[in-house]
């Protein structure tokens, strides 16, 4: 373990400790799911190389805080899982609301944000109406209709996004579309896409014995302002499970508690639940984990990437707001733990805890918890030896 620095310099800053909030959500997610990917995530340390694993794995973990004062982990290996894993879905998210933002602010097409969902009710599992949810979608998206539809609207593309929530009326799976044209579509027009859209989507859905209404099972939005919102929370936590600022298990109980009995819940929402003992909230994580296992979260159509030289428009974005946060931008390493304390850190679940103390500066409390998990390692070891030895003597005893 070496300390690395010290965060006096970040001392005015506000405290981010978002990071131990979703390492402790995560915990809570690999009791839940156990034998998923989600499990290993940020425990084991990365491949030096990961096209070369011939070349080693990384010999510490190191823990890095930039001058804005958010802290993150550095040299572990992730799960990806952007449906279960906190971890990853905040740093996935990022990024894809980072694509998003540059494809709707600069590509020059025209977009329209269309929301699909459908009729459901407390008794249908997740499975089925979200199965059906993609089923008319895919089915939308093909034969005669589609390719009418794309050339007669001068379709380029589109962004979908599935996000689910759970509330009064059981599972609400939805998908999100940010469809491009070519040219700017408005008045009599938009009003004429949005029937033409509802309607071949109420069809869809009836082909599968399921349905929708006008008002609630479509919506099309084409306001600069709306989509903007839209992109800004693309794939963001919950205020519950965010926790800027947040330190002490009360405050997660607090937080819980502002989400009203009529909202909808976030799955983040369902995981803070079951973290504070709720045990019908873990199991509907569970079944929402089942669910959503194989599908893609965000699907970009193909060669709409290419189209709109996705690669230059985030260059030309990140130019123009140079006051953006770039998640690489000025990190510096301030603790390096060694990957043997980092697996002890993390079979006593105090990643959290480190990083909180990384997070309020307090290097010395994050050296003391790494310390006291390696002595509690030791002493179980060698109890764990003490124990075998003392059943070794009995069962010679025995067999006198
Ligand atoms: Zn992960």
């Amino acid at each position: 373990m070496q300390r690395l620095g010290t965060t006096t310099d970040v001392a005015s800053a506000p405290r981010d400790s978002g990071v131990a909030r979703r390492y402790k959500l995560q915990d809570e997610a690999a009791r839940l799911l156990s034998g998923e990917r989600v499990c290993m995530c940020c425990k084991q340390l990365a491949f030096k190389d990961p096209s070369d694993p011939a070349a080693g794995r990384f010999d510490t973990v190191q823990i890095e805080q930039n001058s804005a004062g958010r802290t993150r982990t550095a040299n572990l290996m992730t799960c990806d899982s952007v449906w279960v894993c906190p971890v990853c879905s905040s740093k996935i998210s990022e990024q894809r609301r980072e694509e998003i933002k540059a494809a709707y602010e600069l590509s020059g097409k025209f977009a329209v944000l269309a929301t699909f969902t459908l009729r459901h009710n407390k008794q249908q599992p997740l499975v089925d109406t979200f199965n059906q949810l993609k089923t008319a979608r895919r089915a939308m998206k093909s034969g005669r209709w589609w390719r009418t539809f794309k050339h007669e609207w001068r379709w380029c593309g589109d962004i979908r996004t599935y996000e689910i929530t759970y509330g009064e009326n059981g599972w609400h799976p939805h998908a999100h579309v940010l469809m491009f044209f070519d040219e700017a579509i408005d008045g009599e027009s938009l009003e004429q896409l949005e029937l033409i859209l509802a309607g071949k989507w109420i069809d869809e859905l009836q082909k599968l014995g399921a349905d929708a209404t006008y008002e609630h099972g479509f919506d099309l939005r084409s306001s600069h302002s709306d989509v903007a919102e839209y992109i800004s929370k693309h794939g963001k936590m919950p205020e519950s499970a965010r926790g800027d600022g947040w330190s002490e298990p009360e405050e997660m109980t607090k937080s819980h508690q502002k989400i009203g009995k009529n909202e909808s819940k976030t799955p983040w929402d369902l995981l803070v639940a079951s973290l504070q003992g709720d045990k019908q909230s873990g199991a509907l994580f569970v079944e929402y984990a089942n669910a959503t296992k194989g599908s893609s979260q965000t699907q970009w159509s193909r060669g709409l990437k290419e189209l709109l030289n996705l690669d230059e428009l985030i260059e030309q974005l990140r130019d123009e707001n140079p006051g953006d946060e770039n998640p690489d931008d000025d990190y510096e390493v301030v603790l390096e733990v060694r990957g043997n304390d980092w697996l002890d850190i993390c079979r006593y679940k105090k990643r959290s805890d480190v990083l909180i103390a990384v997070a309020n500066g307090d290097i010395d409390e994050a050296v003391r918890i790494v310390q006291e998990c390696r002595v509690r390692c030791l002493d179980e070891i060698k109890n764990i030896i003490v124990g075998t030895s003392d059943n070794g003597t009995s069962d010679r005893k025995d067999s006198k």
